[in-house]
């Protein structure tokens, strides 16, 4: 698939029509592989570590850090398990396939849901940037109670 296609494909996840601007932003960011994580850091000779930041375990790059970090998984199980969301959390690819694929209907489920994961990708970046940055560490269940808080007053002050 070409990267105009990808693109397309991942703007009809990113962009809902309830999801905060910042956020999209961010997960778009992220599906354009625009992040600047330690593994584009190391190829443009920035730095020589590719640790992640959050599970201080692997190779920083896109794919870990939303999609197979232990920590990342921590936050998101807690999003799935408040929006009823069951998935076979043994494959990460093909977990988020089923969550695009159910992102990419209409209905006011999906735009909660679209939500929750662009304030979820978010907010695990920023923790991202605060560790490297300060070395400050949040744990996983405040990271949850954040991305819930903040998005509930969102949506009940947005859309009332
Ligand atoms: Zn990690």
């Amino acid at each position: 698939m070409s990267n105009h296609a990808n693109r397309v494909k991942w703007s009809r996840y990113v962009w809902g029509a309830w999801v905060q601007p910042k956020h999209s932003f961010c997960s778009w960011l992220v599906f354009c592989g625009s992040l600047l994580t330690e593994d584009k850091l190391i190829q443009r000779g920035i730095t020589d570590s590719s640790k992640c930041h959050l599970c201080e375990q692997h190779r920083e790059n896109t794919k870990h850090l939303f999609f197979e970090c232990s920590f990342s998984k921590q936050v998101f199980t807690g999003v799935k398990v408040l929006l009823s969301i069951t998935s076979d959390t043994r494959n990460a690819n093909w977990e988020w396939k089923i969550l695009f694929a159910q992102c990419c209907r209409g209905g006011v489920v999906v735009e909660i849901l679209k939500v929750y994961i662009s304030a979820t990708v978010y907010h695990l970046w920023a923790e991202r940037n605060t560790r490297k940055h300060s070395g400050k560490k949040t744990a996983a269940r405040i990271i949850l109670e954040k991305v819930l808080k903040e998005t509930k007053f969102y949506l009940q002050h947005s859309y009332q």
